[in-house]
């Protein structure tokens, strides 16, 4: 499907919950917050139905988040019947991790095409520190389980934080020997990034290029459904991306919605903008194909993350929005 600046739209994420195990700093306030209430929550059948609709106006590829995904129940039947949509493409989900190990078989058996791990750290007490929970071991333990897969696309994704040179040199080393993409994503001011400082490409660059040697543009098969651009460190295996949503910005070329867990579609990151789809689900598929229809129109050019008090500004957690 195409949106009012002629962008084709063919990837959605589907936040299932807004629920989490880890706590990071930048995503979810320690206390936590008020969950939404589960009746308001998307039934796996209900978001099935809506990916058919998707699905028939050109989305093929769709990617689980959250909150925590694996922290839902259930979440390989919802892989499964994603698989067994016609105009599938991919399936790959979005997690902290935390879960993934014991998990991971049954996904795979569902279809799961990709798998991407958060992951700031590697240090244990600065993983605490950031997350507010003891869970790098079992992170670690899901991505190496991910890795001995074949054929499975691996990734992982690092939040930069300011100062934090040591974690981003040893997260790149994990694609030293590891056919892996490290990729690194600017911090955005949404939720509780608001306010926090973002490292920059430059800073992240700089640092890489003095442990490992000169980066080179990755030249490789093009990788994954969006706005990673990703460059090769001389003898890895694996590659670096740098997605930066504030210093290089993308919006051009967005092909993507987000369906959040109480099933708001929304068009734009940064913007409240969209239309609520749950209470058209007791109505016909083309009342709900319409209503896509305009939302999609109505995405916003691009974000101005830089300008302050922005208009139906997000006011929502990361963690309500799935990334
Ligand atoms: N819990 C899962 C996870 O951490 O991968 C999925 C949901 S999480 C919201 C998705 C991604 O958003 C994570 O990679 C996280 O680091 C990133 N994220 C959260 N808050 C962010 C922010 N303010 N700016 C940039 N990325 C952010
Ligand atoms: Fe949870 Fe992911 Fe947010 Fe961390 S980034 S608090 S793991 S939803």
């Amino acid at each position: 499907m195409t949106d009012g600046e002629g962008r084709t739209i063919d990837y959605l994420r589907i936040s299932v919950t807004d629920r989490c195990n880890l706590r990071c700093a930048y995503c979810m306030p320690e206390e936590g917050v008020a969950w939404m209430p589960h009746d308001m929550i998307l039934r796996y059948e209900e978001i099935l139905r809506l990916c058919r609709i998707f699905g028939e106006m050109g989305v093929s590829k769709f990617k689980l988040t959250g909150g925590e995904p694996l922290v839902r129940r259930g979440l390989e039947r919802l892989v499964a019947g994603l698989k067994a949509l016609p105009n599938t493409r991919s399936v790959t989900i979005t997690t902290n991790g935390v879960l993934l190990e014991e998990r991971l078989p049954a996904l795979l058996d569902a279809g799961l095409d990709g798998v991407n791990i958060s992951l700031d750290t590697l240090d244990r007490e600065r993983y605490r520190a950031l997350t507010r929970r003891d869970g790098l071991g079992q992170a670690l333990a899901s991505l190496d389980a991910a890795l001995a897969v074949p054929g499975l696309n691996v990734k992982v994704n690092c939040v930069p934080r300011e100062g934090g040179r040591e974690d981003w040199i040893a997260l790149a080393g994990l694609a030293r020997e590891k056919l892996l993409a490290v990729r690194f994503i600017e911090l955005m001011p949404i939720g509780r990034g608001r306010g926090l400082s973002p490292c920059t490409e430059g800073e992240l660059r700089g640092a890489l290029e003095a442990a490992y040697g000169p980066m080179a543009p990755y030249e490789g098969p093009a990788m994954g459904n969006g706005p990673c651009r990703y460059a090769a460190l001389p003898g890895f295996a694996g590659k670096i991306g740098f997605i930066s949503a504030m210093s290089h910005q993308f919006c051009h070329g967005c092909n993507r919605v987000r369906l959040t867990a109480n099933g708001f579609l929304k068009t734009c990151l940064q913007y409240e903008t969209g239309v609520a789809l749950r209470p058209l689900l007791t109505q016909d598929d083309s009342a709900i194909r319409a209503a896509i229809e305009t939302a999609v129109q109505n995405k916003p050019a691009a974000h101005q993350f830089a300008r302050q008090g922005v208009e139906n500004g997000e006011e929502h957690n990361m963690n309500q929005i799935g990334g």
